[in-house]
């Protein structure tokens, strides 16, 4: 699938929303669109389409598109779900409306520091890296008990859910039944889990906001 038209885009997000519905009549989950690496005009196609939730993996090109995207609809949503440096909260807090990769004990004191001297935080998710991959960003699970309390508990963040992303070669749905059991034994009543190859398994178990790129925009770049 190549790089979508606006067209493309209007149907792909309909189809999407169908399906999301098919599977969960009752609470579908929330369809973000992934616009990474896409432009300004078709995250307005997909606007135009009904999306609301627009989810960016840099903060740096979260910048350069979506301060006028956001002047021109006060209701887009923008969510950071690629991993976030310290250096760049203050950034991240201005652009941000949610951050779902919250991962790191530096990270949760440099946002707690944040509010402390006023700032106001965004709905956090906590990151597990629920495969125990090396190279994947998350809390490893074992450590997960440990520091969801901390940042909750002990920081008084807001955090709102988990987030993982399953290993890419094997079947995601242990993976995601994994990260609802740690959400609810936590009492977590959001989990941001499915990307384009596996939203439906994922919405399946529970997903409260599915995060889809390709499955809307096309190929990237
Ligand atoms: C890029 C990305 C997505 C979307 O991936 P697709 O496979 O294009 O749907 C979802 N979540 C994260 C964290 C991503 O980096």
């Amino acid at each position: 699938m190549d790089k979508a038209d606006s067209s493309t885009i209007a149907k792909h997000v309909s189809q999407l929303h169908q399906k999301l519905a098919h599977i969960m009549p009752h609470h579908p989950p929330t369809l973000m669109a992934v616009s990474k690496t896409h432009s300004s005009s078709a995250i307005e196609a997909a606007y135009l389409a009904g999306i609301r939730h627009f989810g960016e993996n840099r903060v740096q090109e979260a910048l350069a598109k979506f301060p006028e995207l956001k002047h021109n609809h006060p209701d887009l949503v923008l969510h950071l779900i690629g991993p976030l440096q310290t250096n760049k909260v203050k950034d991240a807090l201005r652009l941000f409306d949610v951050i779902h990769t919250l991962d790191r004990k530096k990270l949760a004191e440099s946002l707690a520091k944040e509010r402390d001297q006023g700032a106001k935080l965004p709905d956090l998710y906590i990151q597990v890296n629920i495969g125990l991959e090396p190279q994947k960003a998350g809390i490893a699970p074992k450590e997960a008990d440990g520091f969801i309390r901390y940042a909750k508990d002990e920081l008084q963040l807001p955090v709102i859910g988990l987030m993982c992303i399953p290993p890419q070669d094997q079947d995601p749905r242990p993976f995601f039944q994994a990260l609802r059991a740690l959400a609810t034994t936590f009492q977590l009543p959001e989990l941001s889990m499915g990307m384009s190859a596996d939203y439906a398994i994922a919405t399946e178990e529970g997903s409260t906001i599915v995060r889809v790129g390709s499955a809307i925009f096309g190929e990237r770049g």
